[in-house]
């Protein structure tokens, strides 16, 4: 049997791995994924907005593949399994802490308090170190964000904001999060501890929270069912090599969610291409 190299794959959930967008998915894309998933050199995260309940929810729903890890509430929350059992992995909480203290996302709520645009999202959606906040989905997020930086003058915490749009429900979505917390920071801290050597890690993402991933230094995907701005906007931020757009046409897939994740992992890593064809059989 080939032996190969380990593969950490990080993939975003919801309109990236799950299918739960307004465009078709390939029919064997899920199950090539759950196979390629299965190897023992693959280890996976799921890198999501979804808090622990809704990552379950979705795992089960959707029946994919257990991961090794999970990144929730936009990177805010990392949870393994070292004892077989999932918790949240303590290092990453007490780095978060330090500069997000218990009473912050209440005292940024009062401070934003009644700005038009921005409604509180429902409290099972808010977390530990996550302020989300729905907005108009066609609203200039520049705008916004001043509009709120301006009210946070002053202010001892440091937050950064996550802008992105649900496009099946047609709602914005604003997060405000510790400056240290994002997906990037969370799959930094992943990839650091899983004994997978950086350039064998993917990570796979569709939307404005993806972006920062999109564009750094970690070889990324973008599927193919991705909206045109952000497509636009990975392709002018990334650096040279490390974004694929994914277009369809790998093993008469369409590109769109696991189909643009599987296409791109082959593109960075060629050999994986007759694994996945023998799979398909
Ligand atoms: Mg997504």
């Amino acid at each position: 049997m080939l032996t190969m190299k380990r593969l950490l794959i990080c993939t975003d959930l919801d309109r990236t791995l799950l299918p739960n967008g307004i465009q078709p998915e390939s029919p064997a894309a899920r199950p090539l994924f759950r196979k390629l998933a299965s190897k023992p050199f693959v280890r996976l995260a799921y890198v999501s907005g979804r808090d622990f309940q809704l990552l379950r929810e979705a795992i089960r729903e959707f029946d994919l593949p257990e991961p090794k890890f999970m990144i929730g509430d936009v990177g805010t929350t990392i949870y393994h399994k070292p004892g077989g059992r999932w918790q949240s992995w303590p290092e990453w909480h007490e780095m978060l802490g330090g500069d997000w203290p218990g009473a912050a996302t209440g005292e940024l709520a009062a401070r934003l308090a009644g700005l038009p645009g921005l409604v509180l999202q429902e409290p099972e959606k808010q977390g530990r170190f996550k302020l989300s906040y729905y907005t108009d989905p066609k609203l200039d997020s520049v705008i916004l964000k001043n509009k709120v930086l301006s009210r946070l003058e002053n202010c001892s915490i440091k937050v950064r904001s996550v802008f992105s749009v649900d496009e099946v429900n047609r709602v914005g979505l604003f997060d405000l999060l510790p400056e240290t917390a994002s997906k990037l920071a969370a799959v930094r801290f992943i990839i650091s501890r899983s004994g997978v050597a950086p350039e064998r890690t993917v990570y796979a993402g569709d939307s404005g929270n993806d972006l920062e991933v999109l564009t750094s230094e970690v070889k990324a995907i973008l599927v193919a069912n991705a909206i045109e701005a952000v497509r636009r906007q990975a392709r002018q931020e990334a650096p040279t090599g490390t974004l694929y757009l994914a277009e369809g046409g790998f093993m008469d897939m369409n590109g769109n969610y696991a189909a643009g994740l599987l296409e791109g992992v082959v593109h960075y890593l060629p050999e994986l291409g007759p694994v996945l064809k023998n799979d398909m059989r």
